[in-house]
């Protein structure tokens, strides 16, 4: 039986939304459209949330017998956040919670307003910074244009640039970049251009925050081929010009070979996938919620009725949505009991495996596009360890529970196999 002790056991993450304003207008994203409605949360969050916030986490750490912060700095834009502000209210939560849990902080940015100050503040707090980009400029400008339009990749890579500055100077922790994948591209050129001309060495695609009830995944082949552009340019950034080894991080391919080809880092993957449910997200008006991916699938999903002010977090992880996802995890879709991928997609990412009418007992949405993936991989995996060894591995059935932050540490992480 596994310790409960892992490193990423007892672990939540938080999205903290300092600023529900942006000062881009993607298309894809509702921030876009909060300009002008009533209802919206206040753009920037206050004092007294972040104060109140501070000490609820810090409660809730107790209660729950949280080792594990992952504090995510969101918005909107979060750089929309006065710098004084920033400075003090991180500063705040760093003082509440620092002696309490192990708590990492990161901010995810469109990099846009990035400055020499910024960067010192994010040094100062020990930031890791993420940018987001969505490939050469001509796409990232038509998929992140300002609100006249604008293209924003250059001032995007301006701020990527003093970050990697700052990297590089050993001031900040290695940055990454996150790209929404998107199969109208071309998946070698975004690639590329990340690995090549940004000369980024960890990034992730991420995958649509839709379910089985949207269309994007109708045309499964579309989204393979751009997977296959990715793996060529991937594969071609093993060795950097002058012919040395180079190593390049896609988060979303690397997890997976990582989790076929060495039984550490597979583990690890079982411990990651069966907290994978831990995300909260507090609004700049304290409401809380589920992950942020996951309450865009369907209004239900999407309540606002228990804030920080009202709702301790053991109440809040104690409710029927959280145990909903709690079930879901450790719950395997029929599809994927069978399936020889089970142990590295375990089933994919929960708010691709979301419908209306089974909610998250679905295997992945993007299933096919999935296992292609995998197939891509396996001789990549075999020719490191060979074919018996990633059999061996994959062949190896997690054997503990979803992780249960109601339950105390104790038994978080322990027990009985999958609800199948
Ligand atoms: S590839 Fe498909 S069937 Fe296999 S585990 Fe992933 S979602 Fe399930």
């Amino acid at each position: 039986m596994s310790s409960p002790s892992h490193p990423f056991s007892n672990k939540l993450d938080v999205v903290l939304k300092l600023a529900e304003r942006c000062n881009l207008a993607c298309p894809y994203c509702y921030y876009f459209f909060q300009e002008n409605n009533p209802n919206a949360n206040r753009p920037l969050i206050d004092r007294e949330t972040i104060v109140h916030l501070a000490q609820w986490l810090r409660r809730g750490a107790h209660d729950l017998a949280l080792k594990n912060l992952f504090l995510g700095l969101h918005g909107g834009e979060p750089l929309l956040l006065p710098k004084k502000r920033f400075d003090e209210y991180v500063g705040i939560l760093r003082q509440h919670l620092d002696d309490r849990v192990d708590l990492a902080i990161s901010i995810q940015t469109n990099g846009t307003l990035i400055d020499a100050e910024w960067i010192d503040l994010f040094e100062k707090h020990r930031i890791i910074v993420g940018i987001s980009l969505d490939g050469p400029e001509p796409l990232h400008d038509a998929s992140r244009p300002d609100h006249k339009g604008r293209g924003s990749y250059q001032a995007t890579v301006r701020g990527l640039r003093l970050v990697q500055e700052a990297v590089a100077a050993g001031r900040l922790p290695p940055t990454g970049i996150l790209c929404v994948a998107n199969p109208e591209h071309d998946g070698e050129a975004v690639a590329r251009h990340i690995i090549e001309d940004l000369g980024i060495d960890s990034f992730n695609l991420l995958l649509p925050r839709e379910g089985h009830d949207s269309p994007i995944w109708r045309d499964q082949q579309k989204w393979i081929a751009y997977f296959r552009g990715v793996m060529k340019a991937w594969q071609a950034s093993a060795r950097d010009e002058q012919g040395r080894r180079r190593q390049v991080v896609i988060y979303l391919l690397s997890r997976m070979v990582s989790a076929m080809t060495n039984e550490r880092r597979a583990t690890e993957n079982d411990w990651l996938q069966a907290g994978k449910q831990n995300i909260i997200t507090i609004s700049s008006e304290g409401h809380i919620q589920l992950d942020d991916n996951v309450i865009a699938l369907d209004d239900r999903l999407c309540r606002t009725d228990q804030t920080i002010f009202d709702t301790e977090l053991l109440e809040f992880v104690s409710g029927d949505l959280w145990q909903e996802l709690v079930h879901a995890v450790q719950t395997v879709p029929t599809q994927c009991s069978v399936c020889d991928w089970l142990r590295s997609c375990r089933s994919g990412y929960l708010y691709n495996r979301y419908s209306k009418q089974n909610g998250f007992l679905n295997a992945s949405a993007a299933c096919e596009t999935l296992d292609a993936l995998h197939h891509m991989l396996l001789p990549l995996a075999a020719e490191m360890v060979g074919i018996e060894a990633v059999a061996e591995i994959l062949g190896r059935r997690p054997d503990y529970q979803a992780s249960n932050l109601a339950l105390d540490g104790n038994r978080t992480l322990m027990g009985a196999p999958f609800d199948v």
